[in-house]
């Protein structure tokens, strides 16, 4: 079996290849420590709730952002650094759509910031393609039998973001209303997002 490295392997391996690019003069450490604040404080799932928001409240917005995903998330403002595609899938009462990286961790960071480590996983990547549901229900997602479910691939060219369905109970709910209620985990497609109390 395949060990991966551990945590720490990592790190050290990272902190070795830092200094050396500090060292070289290729990067400075206020780079880096730049890019690392816009991910973890700037960028965030926030901006992806933003984009859900606007396409339930807006059916003209969420025509663009099915037909290309990239562009239409660019309209609010977000970008990727990375110029890498992206794809927003719609759930729908019939189809729901999972996202994963099986090949490492490529994730759709201008949308939903830095990937949750069970994303990063060996144990997610190589068991939610063969066993969806299983894996779902572990995350206390129960389908019905009739929902086709399609899980999608995501690699460093393409990426991929769910639109999930609006929950009920939310039709008087203004677009910032709607923005709280969009979670990280359903835009990857393990999660629906559950009605307000009435
Ligand atoms: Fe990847």
């Amino acid at each position: 079996m395949n060990n991966p490295p551990t945590q720490t392997d990592a790190a050290r391996r990272t902190r070795a290849l830092e200094s050396l690019l500090v060292e070289k003069g290729l990067l400075t450490t206020e780079i880096i420590d730049g890019v690392v604040q816009q991910y973890e404080q700037d960028v965030g799932p926030l901006n992806g709730a933003k984009v859900v928001a606007r396409a339930w409240s807006d059916p003209a917005y969420k025509r663009r952002l099915l037909a290309d995903g990239g562009a239409a998330i660019a309209e609010l403002g977000f970008g990727d650094a990375h110029g890498s595609k992206i794809v927003v899938l719609e759930n729908t009462p019939s189809v729901h759509h999972l996202v994963v990286c099986t090949l490492c961790s490529c994730y759709p960071w201008s949308v939903l910031g830095l990937p949750p480590s069970w994303y990063k996983s060996y144990a997610y990547r190589a068991r939610v393609v063969r066993e969806p549901r299983a894996v779902l229900r572990e995350f206390d997602l129960e389908l019905p039998a009739a929902v086709e479910i399609r899980v999608w691939d995501s690699n460093s060219d393409l990426r991929y973001m769910v639109l999930p369905e609006r929950p009920a109970n939310t039709a008087d709910h203004s677009e910032e209303q709607l923005v709280a209620l969009v979670t990280r985990d359903s835009m990857i497609g393990v999660a629906k997002i559950a009605a307000p109390a009435k």
